[in-house]
């Protein structure tokens, strides 16, 4: 029996098959958990609902994250086929590329508001929707970068969304933890996908890493995504409010590590 047998679970997130949601979504039907998807615009229908089909989706919806009616929308589905969420993945990001390079004191107001509630409120709007749903024990992760605790490069607006986000996800720990309900993030180290193709010099930025992390590669959405099913199952019990680095030890790298000699 599968470690999230009988679990049913909404994964926010999957754009194509590279996506982060993605993985997790493989690794939470592998391990037998019952999934609902969502997808962003039409465009993304046509990849998302075949990959839903693939793992036996119970429901595929459309969703604005940043639209309270469309959020509530897909609460309302999910109350259709189950009464009760046992999990939930945010896995959401969006900044308008013009914000991923150059200066960071040139982010418009815009471009910061646009980062703020489509990578960190959205979060906040989730929870709080889906909160009369929840049941005791359900989990909820996010996906982080370590751009919110660090200045990387082109990272900008993103790197203080997150770091919103990371903070939202203490304060949702608190507000969710006497209901035995847990939420917890995940950094992630940079992996090649649709939304990373938006940050500029993003290919130096994975052979960085890949040449200075302790364990000299970058992680793969495969190695993120069993992290989520431990914090999303009964491994992650007594783990919430936490920021868990999934990165092959980038971020205990304070300076270019020394290549090795051998
Ligand atoms: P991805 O492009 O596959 O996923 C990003 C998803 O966000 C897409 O499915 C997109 O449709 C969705 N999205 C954006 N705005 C939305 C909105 N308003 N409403 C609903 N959905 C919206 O890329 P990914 O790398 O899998 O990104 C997933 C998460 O992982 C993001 O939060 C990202 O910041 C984070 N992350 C990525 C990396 C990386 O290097 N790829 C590293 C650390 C963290």
């Amino acid at each position: 029996m599968g470690m999230m047998e009988g679990k049913r679970g909404i994964i926010l997130g999957v754009a194509n098959e590279r996506s982060i949601a993605w993985a997790i979504a493989e690794a939470c039907a592998r391990e037998g958990a019952q999934l609902g998807f969502t997808f962003f615009g039409e465009t993304m229908e046509k990849r998302v609902r075949p990959l839903a089909e693939k793992v036996g989706g119970v429901f595929c919806c459309p969703c604005d994250a940043t639209d309270d009616a469309d959020v509530q929308a897909v609460i309302d589905e999910a109350a259709k086929h189950w009464d009760g969420i046992d999990f939930i993945v945010h896995s959401i990001a969006y900044a308008k590329k013009e914000e991923l390079r150059g200066k960071f004191y040139d982010t418009s107001k815009e471009g910061f508001e646009t980062a703020m509630i489509s990578s960190a409120y959205t979060m906040v709007n989730l929870c709080r929707s889906a909160a009369p749903m929840l049941t005791e024990g359900a989990s909820i992760v996010t996906l982080s970068y370590l751009g919110a605790e660090r200045v990387l490069p082109h990272y900008n607006v993103m790197g203080v969304a997150k770091a919103a986000l990371e903070a939202c996800v203490r304060y949702l720990a608190v507000d969710l933890g006497p209901r035995n309900i847990r939420v917890n993030a995940i950094s992630a180290g940079p992996i090649k996908t649709l939304a990373a193709a938006g940050i500029g010099d993003f290919k130096e930025i994975l052979n960085w890493n890949r040449d200075n992390s302790p364990m000299r590669r970058n992680v793969t959405q495969q190695e993120v995504a069993e992290t989520a099913l431990m914090l999303l199952g009964p491994g992650g019990s007594a783990i919430t409010g936490e920021t868990l680095h999934v990165d092959c030890g980038y971020h205990v790298v304070g300076m270019r590590a020394v290549p090795e000699e051998d």
